[in-house]
């Protein structure tokens, strides 16, 4: 990866009262694949068609690949995008839909055919030319919107929930195609979604939105072990959030009042501080909690309780335990390969949690 190809700097869109896009400034990587992700309304699909030259932003500029795009129409952009619902012509053939944008670049017969087949190959559809669009399958169509924007050869493809429209196999599936197709041809993707499972498992980077700005920018693991925000935390995965109180300051770490825990130390994040005495929330995954059904090693981080509810979620149990200070409950997930030994609604237990796993979120 090297060099910015896309760019936008301090981006802003109104539709009426809503403000689409505030502030947006962001920089996406040569080669990239940059998920922007966020719930619905919180303006990623503006954030990608302002991009395309689709929306004509209030202010702020874009950057491709070094130019302005100022005044630039979307179809002189090195951008090509490809929709929700595909926008597949039913009364043309696949060659005929993917070569669709080459007719204005006054190619050679043979030379369309050969991009068509190359792009067709791209998405494993080999020798589709010939069939009836009206006949393909709904992860089929998508193939084709694809190979119809690649077949462009753009520097940047843009894609509005791609996968939207397929079930949840077909999806899964059609996830890892268009991850290795990203690596094999290397053009910067760009992908809107609200899946976050989607963005964490396809994205080099991925971008949090609400309510038209960025929250958070960062890889898949950054965001999800490190979140800025609570409202970070509370969108991607699932999260306790427990009161807090600072203690003391203790070298490197922070003497914390936890709901639940009592006295606990946990390493000093590097950004956000706690104020002293202020109160302030923890988050910590479910995951990262164990269970006991005796004393646990390391008493100081540890939390008596009773099982409330035992959800069975295929590849994990979560526990729902009600603290035995009734101080509230708390979450804990289990990998499934390896759950405690038989713990049913009303078992005693003891969570455990990891020091180093706390999340601290100032107010
Ligand atoms: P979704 O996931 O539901 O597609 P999104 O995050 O992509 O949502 P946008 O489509 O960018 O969100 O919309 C951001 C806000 O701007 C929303 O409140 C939307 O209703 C509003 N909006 C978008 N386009 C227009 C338009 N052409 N006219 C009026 N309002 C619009």
């Amino acid at each position: 990866m090297s060099g910015i190809m896309v760019e936008t700097d301090r981006l802003s869109k109104r539709f009426g009262d809503t403000l689409a896009l505030d502030d947006v400034t962001v920089e996406i990587a040569t080669g990239e694949f940059f998920a922007l992700l966020g719930p619905s309304g919180c303006g990623k699909t503006t954030l990608l068609r302002t991009v395309a030259g689709l929306v004509q932003p209030d202010g702020g500029s874009v950057r491709v690949d070094g130019q302005r795009m100022d005044g630039v129409a979307a179809n002189r952009r090195p951008t090509n995008m490809v929709f929700q619902n595909y926008a597949i012509f039913p009364h043309l053939d696949v060659a005929r839909n993917v070569g669709f944008g080459l007719r204005k670049l006054r190619l050679s017969k043979a030379e369309q055919d050969r991009r068509v087949a190359d792009a067709l190959n791209m998405v494993n559809l080999d020798g589709y030319q010939a069939r009836d669009a009206r006949t393909l399958s709904g992860g089929q169509r998508q193939r084709v919107a694809l190979a119809r924007a690649l077949v462009l050869r753009p520097k940047v493809l843009l894609l509005d929930e791609p996968m939207s429209a397929l079930d949840r196999q077909l999806r899964i599936q059609m996830q890892g195609e268009l991850r290795n197709l990203q690596r094999a041809v290397g053009i910067t993707f760009v992908l809107v979604t609200h899946d976050q499972q989607e963005a964490l498992s396809l994205s080099n980077r991925v971008a949090v939105m609400f309510d038209g700005a960025i929250a958070q920018v960062g890889d898949p693991q950054e965001i999800y072990r490190t979140p800025v925000s609570r409202k970070v935390a509370e969108f991607i995965g699932s999260m306790n959030f427990l009161d807090a109180r600072l203690l003391s300051e203790e070298g490197q770490n922070l003497r914390l009042e936890v709901q639940g825990f009592g006295q606990v130390s946990v390493p000093k994040p590097a950004t956000g501080h706690a104020n002293p005495q202020r109160c302030f929330s923890v988050g910590i995954r479910p995951e990262t909690l164990s269970l006991h059904v005796s004393a646990c090693s390391g008493s100081e981080h540890c939390a008596q309780g009773r099982i409330n509810d035992v959800k069975f979620l295929g590849d994990k149990i979560v526990y729902d335990i009600e603290f035995a200070n009734g101080s509230g409950s708390i979450s804990v997930a289990h990998s499934n390969s390896d759950p405690p030994a038989a713990l049913a609604a009303g078992s005693l237990v003891v969570v455990e949690l990891r020091p180093e796993s706390v999340r601290i979120f100032p107010d």
